[in-house]
This record gives C-alpha cells, structure tokens and sequence, in this order.
C-alpha cells in the first residue's frame, strides 16, 4: 500500500480503486499520512487555527432526513426560530469577543425568506463590515442564491453528505435529490461564494467505495471548506440502532483531504468532540485548521439536537470560545483573528 499514499502525496490524485483500498488498508499508513497532513497545513498556515462563530438559527424543518435529529418527523423535538434582533444580537457578542466569521445555520426553514434574510445580511455586514458571513441553509433555488449572495453572504457551506447516488438514496426520503444537492454545490460556486462541502464519516451504509467517491468528488470539486464528523445516531430517529463512526477514521480521512487539496479549510467539529472529550484536538493534530464555536444563545443550545449527547450546549459564547481557545493552545497552536480566508 505504500505505493499507493506515495502515489497520492505525488500527484494529490488517486483512482477510485485506490482511494478504497488506502482506506482499507490505512492502518500502517495513518500515522505517516498524518505527518505529511500536518506539514503540509503548516507550510500554509502556520499554527494558526480559524474560528468561525455558529448561529444556529432554527431548527425548523421541511426535509425528513433520516439520521438527522430536527428531521420533520421528529414530533420530540421542541422547536424554535431566532429572530433578527436574536441573530443580531449575537453577532455584536461574537464581534466583541473577536469572530470575524458568522456562520448561520439551520434546518430548511421557509420563515427565512430570501427577502428577510437579504434584510438580515445586509445589516450584519453595515454592523460589521469586516466580517465575512456563511451561510448554512440547505437547499434554496439559484435565484434565492444569487440574491443572498448580491445581499453580502460571503460563504455557503453544504455537504453533500456522500457522493455515491445510491448511498444518498439511503440517507434520505425520496423526495429528496441527490442530483439537486450536487446542482445546488456547482451554482453556489459560480455565483462566487467560497463553498464548503463534506460528509459524515462512518454513516450508515457508507462503505470504502461510496468513501472513495467522497474523496474523488473533493479532489475534483476542490472545495474551499469541507466539514466532515463522525455520524453520530439520534435516538428519535429511523437510524437510532446504527453505530456511530470513529475519531480514528475521521481523522485519517482529515488527513486524507488535507493532502488532497492542500488551501482546504478544514473544521475540527464539534460531533468529534462530542465522541472524544480530545476529539477536536485530534482533529487539529490530523490536518484539520479551523474551529467553530457556538454563539447561539444557551436557551436554545440544546434544541438544536441533530444528533445525541452534543457537546457546548451549557455554555455561553464567550465559554466556549476560551475553552477551544485553550484547547487550541494545549497543543501548540493558536487561535487567528480574522476573517480566515482561505489562503490559495
Ligand atoms: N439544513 C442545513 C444544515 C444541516 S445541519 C443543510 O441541509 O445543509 C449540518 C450537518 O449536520 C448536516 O449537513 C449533516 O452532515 C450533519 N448531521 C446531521 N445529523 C447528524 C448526525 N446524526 N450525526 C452527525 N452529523 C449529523
């Protein structure tokens, strides 16, 4: 197999084949492909880590995905929407303590209108113009794209959560698409946001080969973010009894990605450390250079379960900042201020 991640550290370019067999037989192979992961992000990036401040705006629901835990179907989970004042709100909290990146996330949501959240840009950007705004919202249509994008959003993260159709047509309901997902991906691209990717790692049904097209998917797509953690299963969901995925894979996958694409800006996410009390620090140790602390406001924290036992639910914004700030320091990095542009 060492020809193979020999192959891979030349050119950043595997066959689908041996994508899937670097993945099978990774055992012998993870700790040197972590090295070189690790060199290669700090010939970019030096120790510096990004921090971008997640706002969970609503866990309000159209799509019924089937491992997700604010799915439609859910009827346990006890909704709620920030409004703008809300939003707002954390956004000047997380400007003072420093964020330069806001990131709104949520479920499908048809409360967020392109017109309100074009409303809602617009005035994060005039408060804080040097901040970079992402945005996390599922699938809307070009034209909704576009307009969000003329409004100031500056990124729009995305996973396409597997790139194998089939394995897709397993993960959701079917009126979902995976084809719309990947259009959705390509439009975002070349209306000029920075896009963001990714999948969960050890999903139920994944295999080495549906991994192997992940990975074929990232070097073709060349991302400017990919978020990728461990599944985790939610116990109010069709996929509750599947086991969860391992830091051990994700990480050498982080690892992976790195060496693929070598700008990529990836996360340590908060679903591996919710695995591993050390699973970001892991994560960071693998290739991955980029944190995202929660900014929501602590009463909705927990309701904006998409999977069990999430961690940073009890903790204020500036809590959970100083504790990724120390965790980042533990293991001889620091966090950036800035907006944490990807540098290519
Ligand atoms: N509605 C938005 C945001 C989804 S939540 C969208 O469709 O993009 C963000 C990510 O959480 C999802 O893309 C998914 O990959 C991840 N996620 C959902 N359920 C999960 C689970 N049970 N375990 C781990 N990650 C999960």
């Amino acid at each position: 197999m060492r020809e193979i991640a020999e192959k891979l550290l030349k050119t950043r370019s595997l066959d689908l084949n041996e994508y899937a067999k670097l993945i099978r037989y990774r055992a012998n192979l993870a700790e040197w492909l972590k090295q070189e992961a690790l060199n290669i992000k700090e010939s970019i990036y030096g120790k510096d880590v990004y921090i971008r401040g997640l706002i969970e705006i609503s866990n309000i629901c159209k799509n019924d995905c089937y491992y997700c835990g604010i799915r439609r179907s859910n009827g346990d989970v006890e909704r709620y929407r920030l409004s703008e004042e809300q939003i707002l709100a954390c956004c000047d909290e997380g400007y003072t303590l420093g964020f330069r990146t806001f990131v709104l996330q949520g479920g499908e949501d048809g409360y967020f209108t392109d017109e309100r959240l074009c409303a809602l840009i617009g005035e994060i950007k005039r408060r804080h113009s040097d901040c970079a705004v992402t945005l996390s919202l599922g699938e809307r249509s070009d034209d909704s794209y576009a307009a969000l994008r003329r409004a100031g959003a500056d990124r729009y993260l995305l996973r396409h959560e597997t790139a194998d159709r089939e394995h897709y047509g397993k993960l959701h309901p079917p009126e979902m698409s995976f084809d719309n997902r990947m259009r959705c991906l390509r439009s975002l691209r070349d209306l000029g946001y920075q896009v963001g990717c990714g999948f969960m790692v050890g999903s139920p049904y994944q295999t080495e080969e549906t991994l192997a097209k992940d990975l074929k998917f990232i070097e073709d797509f060349k991302p400017d973010m990919c978020g990728i953690g461990p599944f985790v299963p939610h116990h109010g969901t069709p996929m509750r009894d599947f086991a969860a995925g391992t830091v051990e894979l994700t990480c050498f996958l982080l690892s992976v990605i790195r060496i693929i694409y070598p700008p990529v800006l990836l996360p340590s996410t908060t679903a591996l450390g919710t695995i591993d009390p050390q699973g970001r620090e892991k994560g960071l140790l693998s290739g991955a250079n980029v944190v995202m602390p929660n900014l929501s406001p602590t009463n909705v924290r927990r309701k904006y379960e998409l999977y069990d036992n999430k961690i940073c639910t009890g903790e204020e914004a500036a809590e959970c900042k100083g504790c990724l700030s120390r965790r980042v320091r533990s293991i001889g990095c620091r966090l950036a201020i800035g907006r944490g542009d990807i540098k290519k």
